[in-house]
């Protein structure tokens, strides 16, 4: 096993792409073998040590940052095991926690298969994604992570590998599991009591619902209960072939009436010729300033856009594309200035373009002294226009320079607020405390894809109360009884040290 303890090869180890600078650690063990991350588990069992799990530093909240003891990283496990292909035309892809999804991605697609979780990063580990349920654009169709994972290998901090296949392990009438161990021991603990808010997306604690299946505890578990180290994953068809356009509109509320009825037809309609968006987008009027530095055509009298993906056949595009038109013309879409993109070059530069608007922010911060503010809240959609509205109106009333982008369809948007001193940094972290307790308000979420990790840990209570992080606690405390794995992430520090 690989251990690095030199600052500079275990520096990347500190960093994620939140503005957490502050970590530290021993070390970085770079296991092989599914058997050194055993042995690794005993050894810092017996030395009362903590780990970090690490997947490749792309999250948001922190998750993979370590405040003291060891790192244990997962690029070592970075082979896809196999890909089978069914005679229906789905799939079954066995991986590594270590594998890019950019090349599961690229793998399964030369295979006439889809993998369908895409965030818009795709230099995460598979590993990663399924500890943080990912999700992304094409979720607005296909749903998140968890909807792919059939099978997962998991190291407990007790050193026991289990093999955790979908179907196989229920919570019982009393919302109880038992875990039989590899050892001869059996493990009881409870599913969490607390509900699960009606929104779309949701990633923020461990997962419940009566009778539910025992992977779905490990998915979004943010690394706190165990270190996936397989994974078995679903796949689909490749769709034949699919466009997507970029739309510009002249005004914030035709964007929003394009959108509430694009969204209301992809998922009520479902034959092969109506119109079923995979993906709908949004970015605002100061998205697209900031997106103008690269992309100077950008129409300046836009007040917003919205990109959308739909999947055709060559049969159905022509159509497809017809009556996407229609439906934007009607609500007054730019449509001569629109970007449609029908080849493969062409949707790359699209997808480009989006995952452009991130970038240049983070690219902007790096400049600054101050961090961003970013949400990652959602609500359900009948209450969507109200916390959008809210996000603009407090926004503009502080005088902040602002952007609200992302996942749209899903009712789900990401404000950044972009202070630009230390005084307007406490100002606007004041407004987003209020903006999570409104969201909690209107039965949102604290985090509908990106996690809670060590950002956001402290707003838990606020939306499960005292009794739903105990509940996770005990979970915890079960699974991994010295606390060891992923400190800090989910659970709040007061509580762990409570128990502890
Ligand atoms: C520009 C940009 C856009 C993004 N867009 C999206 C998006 O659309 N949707 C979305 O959901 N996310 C998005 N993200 C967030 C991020 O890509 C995901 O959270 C991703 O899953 C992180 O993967 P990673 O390998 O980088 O993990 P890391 O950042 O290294 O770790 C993330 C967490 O997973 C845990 N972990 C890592 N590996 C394992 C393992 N094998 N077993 C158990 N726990 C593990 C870590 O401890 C940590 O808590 C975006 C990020 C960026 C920078």
């Amino acid at each position: 096993m690989i251990f690095k303890k030199d600052a500079q090869e275990t520096q990347r180890f500190l960093e994620d792409t939140s503005a957490l600078r502050d970590g530290f650690t021993k070390g970085v063990y770079i296991p092989e073998t599914y058997e050194e991350v055993i042995d690794l588990m005993h050894e810092c069992a017996k030395s009362k040590s903590t780990i970090t799990l690490s997947g490749n530093g792309t999250g948001t909240t922190g998750g993979r940052i370590p405040y003291g003891d060891y790192v244990l990283s997962s690029q070592a496990f970075n082979k896809i095991l196999s890909i089978q292909k069914f005679s229906d035309g789905t799939g079954l892809a066995t991986v590594q926690c270590g594998v890019l999804l950019k090349d599961l991605q690229e793998t399964t697609e030369a295979e006439g298969l889809l993998y369908p979780p895409d965030p818009t990063e795709r230099l995460c580990f598979i590993g990663a994604t399924i500890a943080n349920n990912s999700s992304g654009a094409r979720t607005f169709k296909y749903g998140p992570t968890r909807d792919y994972v059939e099978r997962i290998t998991v190291v407990l901090s007790t050193g026991d590998l289990l093999d955790i296949k979908r179907g196989e392990i229920f919570a019982d009438e009393h919302d109880e599991f038992q875990l039989k161990l590899p050892s001869g021991k059996t493990l009881h603990f409870k599913r969490p009591n607390y509900s699960i808010p009606q929104t779309r997306k949701h990633m923020a604690g461990y997962y419940t619902k009566p009778g539910m299946d025992l992977i779905d505890l490990f998915i979004g578990s943010e690394g706190t209960l165990g270190f996936i180290l397989e994974a078995d994953l679903k796949l689909i068809p490749k769709p034949k072939q699919f466009f997507g356009v970029l739309v510009y509109f002249p005004t914030p509320e035709d964007v929003i009436a394009f959108v509430d009825e694009a969204r209301r037809r992809s998922v009520s309609e479902t034959t092969p010729t109506a119109l079923c968006a995979r993906a709908l987008e949004y970015f605002d009027k100061n998205s697209l300033n900031f997106l103008r530095q690269r992309y100077p055509n950008i129409p300046e009298n836009a007040a917003g856009a919205v990109f959308l993906e739909q999947e055709t056949t060559p049969e159905t595009e022509d159509q497809l594309l017809s009556d996407w038109f229609e439906l934007m013309e009607h609500h007054h879409a730019m449509t001569d200035d629109s970007w449609a993109a029908l080849t493969p070059n062409e949707q790359q530069d699209l997808r480009e373009f989006r995952h452009t608007l991130p970038v240049l922010v983070n690219e902007w911060l790096n400049t600054q002294e101050t961090r961003k503010i970013s949400t990652d809240m959602a609500v359900p959609i009948p209450r969507f226009h109200e916390l959008m509205n809210l996000y603009n109106t407090e926004c503009q009333a502080h005088d902040f320079p602002y952007i609200l982008f992302g996942h749209i369809g899903d009712g789900h948007l990401h404000l950044n607020i972009l202070p630009q001193s230390m005084e307007e940094f406490n100002e606007a972290k004041k407004l987003y405390d209020e903006f999570v307790k409104k969201s909690l308000d209107m039965g949102g979420t604290l985090s509908a894809e990106h996690g809670v990790g060590k950002l956001k840990a402290h707003y838990l209570a606020e939306m499960y109360g005292e009794e739903g992080i105990n509940e996770m606690l005990r979970i915890k405390k079960t699974l991994d009884p010295d606390l060891m794995l992923n400190r800090g992430n989910l659970i709040p520090k007061a509580y762990l040290e409570k128990i502890h």
